[in-house]
Order: structure tokens, then C-alpha cells, then sequence
């Protein structure tokens, strides 16, 4: 087992959307920062479970009205130099706006950030544990195959999507609703072997699954999901194989893992029957891992409602806008939608980042303090984007000065480092 002991100004745990937005926002105020991460890669569910649109980026209005700068705005300029920027797409429905992603080059363009700001980097490594000393982590504890080390810091990130971090250290943290329901998860499916010609209708699909149905299937969930074709691989991404699971308990993970997959054949099969143009279509990939929208919350210094999301309230310790509409996901069901009045956008207070219980503590993504309807907004990987800069900035701040940060410092800095704010 080995001993080691390192030393930073700022750790980030969890290399998300909202963790690399974190670590390069603390390194570009001068943080010496580290960035851990369990999975191989940086972005988390974009490139670990295939969710390859990034919602959050623009607000629904016309004309298009970005509402993320900052880190954010450089990973598309950083997708674009390496060719693999497809520019937003507008739904012409709903209004709502994303930026399809190339898995590979969203791999390799988060590389490019991180390497570019100056963070150190530990893949492969997970965050176990941690030490506390009066109110505030001392450290965090960490695996990698060669056994336990540990990673001092002055200030710290929690950008893990589970809250990990919050949870080790004892901060108050909360799983799902008030009654403890989380959204669905889904299993996303990428299919090749359908010829760029062929028009994807959505009812198709849900014809094709009433088809199945009809026909005897007992496997497949969800008549209506999201169908987009790529860009660069024309593969087609569909949204549909939903599991009722916890993210934290690695027994119904398994059971939805191997389910969800099931559903992915029994899916490949509806479509080949029944979809016009699917009939060679085959199973590019899933996941790899099942996506997982919600598990815990932190108890942060302030909790946005979703009153506040659909009313577009704006804050005087606003770090960040989130311009997604709420998007709520059950099992099996299509789902639900509520717009941001005036479909502009609200502000995300910095209280929301800061964790209650520890003094130098950040959250960032989709574990800010939020109630169930603010999340199901504030939860897409744009305005993780945007959180996660704002709490690599806080906990630079915080790293340099010695205590909490005022907000109109956050703000300045982010102001300086282009955020929309
Ligand atoms: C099926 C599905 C569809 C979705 N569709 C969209 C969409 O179309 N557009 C959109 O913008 N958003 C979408 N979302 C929401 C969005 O993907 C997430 O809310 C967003 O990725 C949150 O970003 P994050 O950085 O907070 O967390 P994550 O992306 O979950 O990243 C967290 C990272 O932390 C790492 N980590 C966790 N624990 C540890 C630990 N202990 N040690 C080390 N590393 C750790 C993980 O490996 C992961 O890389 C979808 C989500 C799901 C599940």
C-alpha cells in the first residue's frame, strides 16, 4: 500500500461537466489545483453514459441567447478546433436548444482544458474518504490500484453527482425528494446501420413500441424518448430503456444495469420490426454505464426553489444562469416539462454552492442545493458548466485569502474569466 501524502490549494473531486469547469476556473485565479476522477476520462455523464447533447448552454427565447460563457464557451471553442463542434440546434417545438457532442472529441477537448489551465490530474482514482477537523475537511482519502493515498487541500470541490464528498465529510446531505424519490435512470442506446437519408419521426417510435407491445414484448419501458441523430457518426441516439434505481447502492445498480440492457436488445428489435429505415440498424453502444439523473443533495447555505427557476428570479450573489426548462423524468413515462417564464433565464445564488456544515467546502453540478423542481433545471451539464466554474473560483478564493469569499469577489472573477453572470 502506498503512503503518500500530496498538497493543494484547491481539490476537486469528480470530473464531470462541473468538475473540470471547477478546476479550471481555480486554476486560472493561480490555484495550485488537482482534479480527481474515478473513470478514465473527464466528463462524466457525457462521456461515460452517453448523454451527448448539452442542454443548459442557451436560454428557450428567440433569438438565441446564450446564457454560459466562461468555461463553458471554451469547451466549445476548444470541440470547434478540433473539428467536432456541430453548433446548437434549436427544436423548433419546444424551443429548446442543445449542442450534440462527439464522444471521443469531448474526451479529448476536456484533456485540452485541463492540461491548458495547469491542473494536475488523477484518473483512475477514487475518492474514499476523508478527514475532518474542526468543521472543516483536512483531506480526502483516495484508491487507485497501487492502494490508499491521501491529498490535502485548503479548499475543496464537490463535483461527484452523488454528493460523495458532502457525505464523507458530514455535511447534511439528502437522497431524492422529501419523500426520497429520485428521477428515473436511463440506459442511453446509440444505433449505426441507419442511413443518414432516413428521417427520424418520433412517432415512429412510439408506434414501433405499441407495435412490440401488441405483438407479446414485456421488456421495453418508455413509448416516447429523445431520438437525435449525431452529427459527425450519424449514429442515432434514442432515450428509452428507463430503470427505477439507486444510484448509490451498487445491488440495484447491477439489476439495472443488466436490465437496461435487456430493454436495449428488445428495443434494437421493435425498431428493426418496425421503424421505416431501422431494418439494418444495430447496437453501436450503451452507456457504458447506466446514466443516473439524481441521487443526493447538499445541504448548502441556501436551497433554490423551483418557484424561483420558473420565475426567473435573479439574485444579488447570482454566480450563474440556468435557461433549461425543468424536466422531469419518471420510469417508463415521457417526460414532463414546465417552462422558465418568458422561457428566459434565472439566476443560481452562490449560497446555493456553499456547503452548510464545512467551512471549505464547494458543490458544483447537480448536487447544489436545490429542492426537486429547481434540479430537475439546474441539473443539465450547461448550467453544471457554470456552477462548477463558479465553485472552482469560490474555493480559489478561499485557498488565496484564507476565508469564505464574498460574492462580489466571486463575481468580479468570474466576470474577469467571461461568465454570463
Ligand atoms: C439519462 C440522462 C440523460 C440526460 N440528458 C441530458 C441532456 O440531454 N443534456 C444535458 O445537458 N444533461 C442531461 N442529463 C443531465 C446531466 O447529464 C447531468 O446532470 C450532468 O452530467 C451533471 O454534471 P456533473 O458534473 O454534476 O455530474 P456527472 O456528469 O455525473 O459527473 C460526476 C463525475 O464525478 C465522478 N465521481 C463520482 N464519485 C466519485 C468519487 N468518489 N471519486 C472520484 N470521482 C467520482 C464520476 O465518475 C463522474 O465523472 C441527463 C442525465 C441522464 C442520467
Amino acid at each position: 500500500m502506498s503512503q503518500q501524502t500530496l498538497r493543494y490549494d484547491v481539490v476537486v473531486v469528480g470530473g464531470g461537466s462541473a468538475g473540470v469547469a471547477a478546476a479550471v476556473g481555480a486554476a486560472k485565479l493561480g490555484a495550485r489545483t488537482l482534479i480527481v476522477e474515478r473513470n478514465p476520462y473527464f466528463g462524466g455523464a457525457a462521456t461515460h453514459a452517453s448523454v451527448l447533447t448539452i442542454c443548459g448552454l442557451f436560454a428557450q427565447r428567440e433569438p438565441l441567447e446564450p446564457v454560459v460563457g466562461g468555461v463553458g464557451r471554451r469547451l466549445l471553442e476548444k470541440l470547434d478546433e478540433i473539428g467536432k463542434y456541430y453548433g446548437p440546434i434549436r427544436n423548433p417545438g419546444s424551443g429548446n436548444v442543445i449542442v450534440p457532442l462527439d464522444a471521443e472529441g469531448t474526451k479529448f477537448a476536456l484533456d485540452q482544458l485541463i492540461l491548458e489551465a495547469g491542473v494536475e490530474a488523477r484518473l483512475h482514482t477514487t475518492v474514499i474518504g476523508c478527514d475532518v477537523e474542526r468543521e472543516r475537511i483536512r483531506a480526502i482519502h483516495c484508491f487507485h490500484h497501487g492502494g490508499v493515498f491521501s491529498i490535502e487541500a485548503t479548499s475543496f470541490v464537490d463535483a461527484s453527482g452523488e454528493a460523495d464528498l458532502a457525505f464523507m465529510s458530514g455535511n447534511g446531505v439528502r437522497y431524492g425528494d422529501e419523500e426520497g424519490r429520485v428521477q428515473a435512470g436511463t440506459l442511453v442506446m446509440q444505433f449505426g446501420g441507419v442511413s443518414p437519408e432516413v428521417q427520424l419521426h418520433r412517432h415512429q417510435f412510439t408506434a414501433a413500441v405499441w407495435q412490440a407491445k401488441r405483438q407479446g414484448d414485456t421488456v421495453l419501458t418508455k413509448d416516447r424518448g429523445m431520438v437525435v441523430r449525431l452529427p459527425g457518426s450519424q449514429h442515432v441516439l434514442a432515450l428509452f430503456a428507463d430503470e427505477a434505481v439507486n444510484g448509490l447502492d451498487s445491488a440495484s445498480l447491477t439489476q439495472a444495469e443488466m436490465s437496461a440492457r435487456r430493454q436495449a436488445w428488445a428495443y434494437l428489435e421493435a425498431f428493426r420490426q418496425h421503424v421505416p429505415g431501422f431494418k439494418d440498424a444495430y447496437l453501436v453502444a450503451t452507456g457504458p454505464s447506466i446514466g443516473v439523473r439524481e441521487t443526493r443533495h447538499v445541504d448548502g447555505e441556501y436551497r433554490l426553489t423551483g418557484e424561483e427557476v420558473l420565475n426567473a428570479a435573479k439574485f444579488e450573489d447570482a454566480i450563474a444562469r440556468g435557461g433549461w426548462p425543468v424536466e422531469i423524468h419518471q420510469p417508463g413515462e415521457p417526460p414532463r416539462y414546465q417552462h422558465i417564464r418568458d422561457r428566459a433565464y434565472y439566476e443560481i445564488p452562490l449560497r446555493s454552492l456553499k456547503a452548510r456544515d464545512r467551512a471549505n467546502l464547494w458543490c458544483a453540478g447537480r448536487v447544489i442545493d436545490c429542492d426537486p423542481t429547481a434540479f430537475a433545471s439546474a441539473r443539465v451539464m450547461g448550467t453544471a458548466l457554470a456552477t462548477g466554474h463558479a465553485a472552482g473560483v469560490a474555493a480559489a478564493l478561499q485557498a488565496s485569502y484564507g476565508e469564505a469569499p464574498a460574492a462580489a469577489t466571486v463575481r468580479a472573477e468570474l466576470q474577469r474569466q467571461g461568465a454570463m453572470i
